[in-house]
């Protein structure tokens, strides 16, 4: 069993049930986004890795017990790894916030209890499941069976690394396959103990891998690659989603795409601005901005601007940037250095854009021990020209632009002039206006006077260029399963 350690520790692959080194002994390291310190050795898988991993989890696909063990049992060792996961939250929630920079309590209150949650959800929701049956009379029997469709490779980002991943990886599971799961390169560390979680929950060896190490022309790329695998469920960039999907095409893998994203907060003058600004301000600094459902352009209503920027900005002045470690930190670092020279270029961008900073803009002062961290103030920026290039890449990080807007009309015009499409966010009183905004704005998901409220149920994914197909409930389900007609003479 690895342990959580201070010093520094070191990642291997999990390959049919053991931990192993990379085969070229090929590592590198990975820092603490809050120090610079460097938190972690990784074992960068090589091909013959991949292979491995891909065919010990071939095996344990066709030869295995878990796609024919009875459903009740699967499932029972499903909701088991949730179980393990809540018994070492404290572990798990302590990795995350050092791997990714996230506060902890963030971490240990909400993103280690979902991911626990994602497992138990997905075993439960698996067991209620039926089939079809279509009625021929009494000389046919015809009916439906989903079955597993094989082998998955599951990639993941840096952002929510545990969360995310088991959100794959429960219906994954439950419908009977199995994975080769790759987390990103820079954030391997909760990841890495799904293998062991797995085998204490009594799931056999093979049915999970944790394979370590980069994208293009490595780790990732063979994965999508490798002829055994069938299936690949990827979070991340949208440039990423394109090259995997050419990279899969040779061995026609299936794809379920969740890519990114550059959602409209509206404000229309009728919003409880009591409740607006403080949701908005998490939907745009929590986890340092680096959320694809953040709220990163806010549309507010001409007549409410001036009051909304005050308050706004305000209450970006009361968020307290510090140790991701410390329980009254509301927002760390950014994940590396790389992300923080591609973040802060943006400051550029805006300059250069005449934009105008209300609010950041520069590193906060910070106890010495974080003087090296990759910090970045909330910053907010006004934008009329909803075209600049600030209102319309995502920046991924703590850097939000507030656009005015004067019609209803308008709004919608500006929340759709965007490649992106996963989400959208209303706040007004008006019942009407909320069911209009709802209907037009073209993404996945839209909140009306919320954010960021998740019903395991109900469909995730996006619209355009944020994503191919649909996460959630039978969503989930649909994609990591084969839908089987079976008609049966009976006489
Ligand atoms: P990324 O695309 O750079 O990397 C994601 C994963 O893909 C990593 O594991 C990486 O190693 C791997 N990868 C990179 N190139 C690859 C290749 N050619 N072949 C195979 N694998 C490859 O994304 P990131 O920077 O880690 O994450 C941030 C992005 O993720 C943002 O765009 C964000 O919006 C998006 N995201 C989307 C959702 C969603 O649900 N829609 C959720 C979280 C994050």
């Amino acid at each position: 069993m690895q342990e959580v350690q201070t010093d520094i520790k070191e990642v291997k692959l999990y390959i049919d049930g053991e931990y192993i080194q990379s085969s070229t002994n090929s590592t590198y390291e990975v820092k603490n986004p809050a120090t610079q310190q460097v938190i972690a050795r990784v074992h960068e898988a090589s091909y013959e890795d991949v292979d491995a991993a891909c065919r010990a989890a071939r095996r344990a696909f066709e030869d295995g017990p878990w796609r024919t063990m009875p459903l009740a049992e699967r499932c029972a060792k499903i909701r088991r790894m949730g179980e393990i996961i809540l018994e070492r939250k404290e572990e798990l929630a302590r990795l995350e916030a050092m791997d990714v920079g996230k506060p902890y309590p963030v971490a240990l209150e909400k993103e280690i209890p979902r991911a626990a949650h994602n497992l138990t959800f997905f075993a439960d929701f698996m067991e209620k499941q039926g089939g079809e049956v279509y009625p021929m009379g009494d000389e046919y029997l015809n009916y439906t069976r989903y079955e597993p469709v094989g082998v998955a490779g599951l990639i993941t980002p840096w952002n929510l690394p545990f969360m995310l991943t088991t959100w794959k990886l429960g219906p994954c599971l439950a419908a009977g396959n199995t994975a080769v799961i790759k987390p990103a390169e820079i954030t391997p560390l909760t990841v890495s103990l799904l293998g062991e979680i797995a085998k204490e929950a009594g799931i056999p060896d093979g049915v999970v891998n944790v394979i370590q190490g980069f994208g293009s022309n490595s780790t990732g790329e063979y994965l999508t690659t490798h002829p055994e695998v069938d299936l690949i469920s990827f979070t991340g960039e949208t440039t990423t989603g394109k090259a995997i999907m050419k990279n899969g095409a040779d061995t026609l893998k299936r794809v379920a795409f969740e890519l990114g994203g550059k959602a409209a907060n509206i404000v229309f003058e009728d919003a409880n601005l009591d409740k607006t600004i403080p949701v908005s301000i998490q939907a745009a600094f929590l986890n340092s901005g680096q959320v694809c459902l953040a709220g990163s352009r806010i549309l507010v209503q001409r007549s409410i601007m001036d009051e909304f920027v005050e308050r706004f900005k305000k209450a970006a002045s009361e968020l307290k940037v510090g140790d991701p470690q410390d329980r009254t930190t509301n927002m760390g670092p950014v994940v590396s250095e790389e992300h923080y020279n591609k973040v802060t270029s943006y400051l550029e961008i805006a300059k250069q854009e005449n934009a105008t900073l209300v609010y950041g803009g520069k590193r906060p002062v910070l106890p010495s021990h974080l003087e090296n961290g990759y910090y970045l103030e909330p910053t907010i920026y006004i934008q009329e020209n909803p075209n600049a290039r600030i209102c319309q890449e995502e920046i991924f990080g703590p850097v939000v632009t507030i656009i005015p807007f004067e019609t209803e009309e308008e709004a919608l015009e500006i929340a759709n002039n965007t490649d992106y499409g996963l989400n959208g966010v209303v706040w007004t009183d008006n019942l009407q206006r909320a069911h209009r905004i709802s209907h037009h704005v073209r993404a996945g998901t839209i909140w009306v006077n919320c954010w960021f409220i998740r019903d395991l149920r109900a469909p995730f994914g996006g619209f355009k260029k944020s994503g191919i197909g649909r996460e959630g409930g039978h969503h989930s389900l649909e994609f990591f399963t084969e839908a089987k007609n079976i008609c049966i003479a009976l006489k």
